[in-house]
């Protein structure tokens, strides 16, 4: 699939503000003016203080919707945003781009014009292809959120980092054999195959 059909941007706004939403406020409109900086040098981010807000809780609105359960529930909470966010199309042209859409008014808070602009991306995704292309790092100890814009639709983890971490693991259990941690409660099989000596007084 063609991402940059859903405003690719769009996405990764959505993605980093669902894993920001533990941040405060003020570290919010940081992340926002950071993803944004290069991209949209006519409209600096600055959020203002009375935003700040709006803002955690569009992040927290995010994180729901990649954490829904079900479409419907998803497209509820998308609904949400895109209504608070005034969210509508306009064509507009700023320095050297060409023609394309804003998802708000250009005088609109910067807080709603983020909300909109990560809220429609993750609607046209959704409509598209459903909750599939969303989801949370397969990592236990990890709890970030993700797009998957591989092409074969199956990434598990957030980062290459996780996924390197959890096959390092697999690797390791995988030397150490079936073996039983203190705690494993299947003990028995383990002590049998690497003691053969006790089996009897296990079996
Ligand atoms: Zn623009
Ligand atoms: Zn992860």
């Amino acid at each position: 699939m063609r991402f940059k059909d859903h405003n690719r941007r769009g996405l990764f706004l959505a993605e980093t503000l669902a894993n920001s939403h533990t941040q405060s406020g003020q570290e919010l409109i940081k992340t926002a003016n950071g993803l944004y900086r290069k991209k949209t040098p006519h409209r600096p981010w600055v959020i203002a203080l009375n935003e700040e807000a709006a803002l955690a809780s569009l992040a927290w609105n995010l994180r729901a919707v990649f954490e829904a359960s079900t479409v419907e529930e998803a497209v509820g909470i998308l609904n949400g945003i895109l209504l608070y966010s005034q969210a509508r199309p306009v064509i507009t042209r700023h320095d050297a781009d060409s023609w394309h859409l804003h998802f708000a008014d250009d005088n609109s808070p910067n807080s709603s014009l983020i909300g909109a602009t990560a809220a429609t991306a993750l609607a046209m995704l959704l409509c598209d292809t459903g909750l599939s292309r969303i989801g949370s790092c397969a990592d236990p100890d990890c709890s970030r959120v993700f797009i998957d814009v591989s092409r074969n639709n199956g990434k598990k983890y957030c980062s290459t980092r996780c996924s390197t971490r959890a096959s390092v693991a697999a690797h390791r259990e995988r030397q150490r054999g079936p073996g039983p941690g203190p705690a494993a409660g299947d003990s028995r099989r383990v002590t049998d195959r690497h003691r053969p000596d006790r089996k009897r007084a296990t079996a």
